[in-house]
């Protein structure tokens, strides 16, 4: 098996998509569930594009420290400085420096000559090597570079020290026979091509993106540009999920390898959502609502008799949560736990305990707390402790109760939550723990008050 590194421009390419930005502390949120997800390099911004987007680079820098943090730059000294400046903390940084190089981007929107281009290309790989050893390449609009002009700009990066060079569909205009053509064409007349690591990264306006993403890798491309839930400029980039599930699924056709942990895709997916108010599409591949929904009754007929007649992968397996765990008010913490993380969020214990005293409160007024309500619930506490950090500094998680509760209960649980030492007198210290939690080896740590 061929190991292929991720690369995840969710915070970056997607996050330029129209309705998907986030500020820092979301793209933290974000940051950290692509850490557990497992991909390879997070590419967490364009710093000189805000003092957001430089704060954002910085800060997932500074505590996201297993995977590689890319920041983008053009092919110019003040974008690769203040990238530097926005990565120098990081583990692992690398830079990405970008530069058009078909003749339509050159004559009108850049207005240099091919000549001016390979030399601004070249300079602009050694001032981010002489800031950093990881430099990635991305010549912009490659699909539609004269081939000849492609191949003569990788070669020049690459003895100026790219160690990535990325080939870019920008426009989703390839197809996939086209562009492994050209991933072999690289392969076979650019001069030192085996020292580096050739990427794809490949735009969906034709729906082709996961497809020609697939056709560079078969013509040994390594590494694939790719964001959760295929959010990106236009019609979006090429999903993440579909890319890493196609390899597990088909190992005899795509026998390729990454590291992503395929059971935080859905968590991912539904985290994003949550983040950028974007809904996934019902009829999404591997991570939509109905993915796995079977409607047809000839279809429920066969998955009765065997899920294997309809079902090319388990739910499971992408971290959709099992619908027959309901959550209701004799649920443990650790069903809520697990649930929780399920859809996205990983809370401490202090955390959860807070969620989980509300969640019962919740519980014990609609019964069967759906996957929507807890969602509802986890923004609340989010906004309500962003709204007390800029009031009053740190202070523990707190949360309103939500709007279905009766209006006089709403009034009384808007108010900040009582420290936990305090909370005793609501009689919740008494509830049973569910066996669940009783089972998992840190139930004691689940007990009210430790
Ligand atoms: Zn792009």
């Amino acid at each position: 098996m061929e190991r292929i590194t991720v690369f995840d421009t969710t915070l970056r390419d997607g996050e330029q998509s129209p309705g998907c930005s986030m500020n820092v502390a979301e793209k933290l949120r974000m940051a950290h569930q692509l850490d557990r997800l497992g991909v390879d390099v997070i590419e967490a911004g364009f710093p000189i594009s805000s003092e957001g987007d430089f704060a954002a680079v910085r800060a997932i820098a500074g505590v996201v420290r297993r995977p590689i943090i890319a920041g983008l730059a053009r092919a110019c000294a003040k974008d690769i400085e203040r990238a530097w400046e926005a990565l120098r903390g990081a583990a692992r940084p690398r830079i990405h420096v970008f530069l058009a190089t078909s003749d339509i981007h050159l004559k009108y929107k850049l207005r240099i000559s091919r000549e001016q281009c390979l030399e601004q290309a070249v300079d602009a790989v050694r001032l981010a090597k002489s800031f950093c050893d990881d430099v990635e390449f991305s010549p912009e609009d490659a699909t539609r570079t004269d081939p000849v002009f492609l191949c003569q700009v990788v070669e020049a990066v690459v003895a100026a020290g790219a160690t990535t060079v990325n080939i870019p569909d920008t426009v989703g205009f390839t197809t996939p026979v086209e562009f492994g053509e050209l991933i072999r064409t690289i392969r076979e007349k650019v001069r030192g091509i085996e020292k580096v690591t050739i990427s794809a990264h490949c735009h969906n306006d034709l729906g082709l993106a996961v497809a020609n993403s697939f056709a560079a890798i078969d013509a040994g491309a390594r590494q694939v540009e790719c964001t959760i839930n295929g959010i990106g400029e236009r019609a979006g980039n090429a999903s993440l999920e579909e890319i890493v599930m196609a390899m597990r699924v088909r190992p005899d056709r795509l026998a390729y390898e990454t590291e992503v942990v395929s059971e935080q895709l859905y968590p991912a997916s539904q985290l994003l959502s949550e983040v950028t108010g974007v809904a996934v599409q019902p009829n999404k591949a591997i991570i939509g609502r109905n993915a796995f929904a079977h409607e047809a009754g000839i279809h429920q007929d066969g998955m009765l008799k065997n899920p294997l007649t309809y079902e090319i992968m388990t739910p499971q397996s992408v971290g959709v949560p099992d619908s027959k765990l309901v959550l209701g008010k004799h649920s443990g913490r650790h069903a809520l736990g697990l649930r929780c993380e399920q859809l996205g969020h990983q809370f401490d214990r202090h955390q959860l305990d807070e969620v989980y005293r509300h969640f019962v409160v919740l519980a014990d007024r609609i019964k069967q707390v759906e996957d929507h309500h807890l969602v509802e619930l986890i923004a609340t506490i989010h906004e309500t402790a962003a709204d007390d950090r800029r009031q009053s500094g740190p202070i523990p998680l707190a949360i309103p109760t939500l709007a279905v509760a009766g209006p006089e209960k709403s009034r009384e649980h808007s108010k900040r939550l009582v420290p936990l030492s305090r909370s005793g007198s609501t009689g919740l210290r008494s509830l049973p723990l569910n066996p669940i939690a009783e089972r998992h080896g840190d139930a004691e740590d689940y007990l009210w008050g430790v």
